[in-house]
């Protein structure tokens, strides 16, 4: 497995729409390879979701954080061509932070309650519905597969900070390993 470099806010590669994976290749070994080494990337640099042109490599593609189980244990899903489908019209928002855009906060809203399907990392299709925290991630993680950033999502620009200074002026606690301190 080999830790990849992200590639940063302002390298073309997060700026294009991704191709979509033929699901047949799922299983092949360069998609498989890319999951593991996105994986191991990911917990280098303690994101909660990673996609693939973050690592340099435009394809439909993610990892998405988020989600506990009944017994608090983190899940960890590998999302392929997914498509969001938006239920209700409750918002949800939250300061974000990106693995590509490091050092930096911002104050995003998003639909709170979203469907998924995607295909995992066997090739097997599934849908998802979820609320809330993680269904920011899954959104922040779409994002990125359609060349979308977070902070093309700010809507008040009062609202972007440095991390250093939102944990000491913002109603957010960065200091902790908890939800809102969490990049991806
Ligand atoms: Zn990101």
């Amino acid at each position: 497995m080999s830790i990849l470099k992200i590639a940063q806010m302002g390298h073309p590669v997060l700026r294009q729409q991704c191709e979509k994976i033929n699901p047949e290749e799922i299983t092949e070994f360069a998609v498989q390879q890319l999951i593991r080494n996105m994986l191991e990337t990911m917990i280098e640099y303690n994101g909660v979701g990673l996609a693939a042109p973050q690592v340099h490599n435009p394809v439909q593609l993610a990892l998405v954080g988020g989600e506990t189980d009944e017994e608090g244990k983190q899940i960890l899903r590998v999302i392929i061509n997914p498509e969001i489908t938006v239920i209700g019209d409750e918002k949800f928002g939250m300061y974000e932070g990106c693995l590509s855009v490091p050092g930096l906060r911002g104050y995003v809203e998003r639909p709170s309650h979203i469907l998924v399907s995607a295909y995992d990392e066997k090739g097997d299709k599934y849908e998802l519905e979820l609320e809330g925290f993680p269904a920011v991630v899954m959104q922040h993680e779409c994002d990125h597969l359609q060349g979308k950033l977070y902070i093309d999502r700010i809507t008040d620009t009062t609202k972007l900070a440095f991390e250093d200074e939102a944990a000491r002026f913002l109603p957010v606690d960065l200091t902790t390993d908890d939800e809102e301190g969490a990049s991806d």
